[in-house]
């Protein structure tokens, strides 16, 4: 019989072909022939090996390995579309590991008590109409009452036409997800954290809340030559200032929290004028709210310190807050001791992107497994993580969700 991570490897080298282009990495966009070609070969693994195949009207694909007992079934699963000239195990990893495990069961003869299902989300990316996590969004009913036709590519394709040519039918924003146990998702880190700490896995705590800000330093503009320094209201020279104390404050957070200020605009943007106003975006995250808190507390205080020393007026308006979601603690306790039962060192640490867990965590008890980046590196063709960290990622998955589906 063979190994798990054999199993898995003779499933996602044929998958990672679809959409793949030498020198180019993969480009998997939802509902594209290339990403229809892998959900039927999808389909037909599963079908072979005893799974039942259903896709909803926004073209998800579940996979359900049948339990004893009609129960809530247990959920696992990630995305499989890619952005443009992506990797092949972002998203994909989640959805072929499971599957691996599905034909692993029948192999042994282990039959769950409950169902497992694996979804292949469509659309986690916002590759098609800059909104990420659309499948999820589907599946759990959230885009409900929305107009289909709202929603177009940047090529012009209204979405009806998309799901159409995609030989779907049905509302493509209904809900999908029955009442379920629970659901988990194996992804890579997209990151160095476990790179840098040689770690095989990570069992995440929480996925990071975001908050965006946009920022207005009110100066005066005027003459670059004729005005003296000191009685300039130099907006840009105030708001380097403060961009100068965020960068710092969140470089000596020490992984607290990141901040990043990546969009500026400055008026009258001139090089013989002084900058009368500029306006800068800010983007926080961390996986507590007390700590953005914090930080912002510093920052407008700040702020207000440069107002007198540049003689400028600081405004803050909050765009948005997604808060933190942090992960199920009863899963997270499972996935510590099924690791420290097959020997596979790990660390608990937030998740510093956004997943499908993300919207199903709302819906259903949630965790998450991280397997290393290499050299952090994702949406890329460099992506990468070897099979060794994979298949530890696998054995402990496996028996998690073989206690979970026991229960
Ligand atoms: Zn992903």
């Amino acid at each position: 019989m063979k190994t798990l991570k054999d199993l898995w490897l003779d499933l996602f080298r044929p998958l990672s072909s679809f959409g793949y282009t030498e020198g180019q990495g993969t480009t998997r966009l939802s509902w594209s022939p290339a990403f229809l070609a892998a959900q039927d070969f999808l389909q037909q693994y599963a079908g072979k090996n005893g799974l039942h195949c259903e896709k909803d009207g926004w073209g998800n694909l579940l996979m359900t390995v049948p339990g004893k007992e009609d129960l809530p079934p247990v959920y696992t699963g990630s995305h499989l579309d890619t952005v443009p000239h992506g990797g092949k195990y972002d998203g994909a990893l989640g959805i072929t590991v499971p599957l691996a495990i599905a034909r692993f069961w029948r192999e042994k003869g282990f039959l769950p008590r409950r169902p497992l299902t694996i979804i292949a989300f469509a659309e986690e990316e916002g590759t098609r109409f800059g909104t990420p996590c659309m499948g999820s969004q589907a599946l759990t009913g959230r885009l409900q009452g929305q107009s289909p036709e709202a929603f177009v590519t940047p090529d012009g394709c209204p979405l009806p036409q998309l799901l159409q040519q995609a030989g779907l039918k049905g509302d493509s924003f209904a809900p999908h997800l029955l009442p379920g146990k629970c659901f988990l998702e194996l992804h890579i880190e997209q990151g160095r954290s476990l790179e840098d700490a040689q770690l095989p896995l990570g069992i995440v705590s929480a996925i990071v809340g975001i908050r965006h800000f946009m920022i207005t330093v009110q100066g005066k503009a005027n003459h670059a030559g004729t005005t003296a320094m000191k009685n300039r209201q130099d907006a840009l020279a105030a708001a380097a200032a403060e961009i100068t104390e965020i960068y710092q404050s969140a470089l000596a957070s020490q992984g607290q929290y990141v901040a990043t200020v990546g969009h500026i605009r400055v008026s009258p943007d001139a090089g013989n004028v002084i900058p009368g106003e500029a306006e800068m975006s800010l983007e926080i995250r961390a996986a507590e709210d007390s700590v953005m808190d914090q930080a912002i507390a510093r920052f407008k205080e700040f702020s207000h310190g440069l107002e007198q020393q540049y003689d400028v007026i600081f405004s803050w308006k909050q765009l948005d807050q997604i808060p933190p979601l942090p992960m199920d603690r009863k899963i997270m306790e499972l996935f510590k001791d099924y690791a420290t039962k097959e020997s596979v060192p790990f660390q608990i640490q937030p998740s510093w992107a956004g997943h499908d867990s993300m919207i199903v965590g709302h819906f259903l008890p949630t965790a998450m497994l991280f397997v290393p980046s290499k050299n952090g590196i994702s949406h890329s063709p460099e992506e990468f993580t070897s099979a060794e960290d994979i298949g530890q990622a696998a054995e402990v998955l496996e028996k998690v969700l073989m206690h979970l589906t026991m229960e």
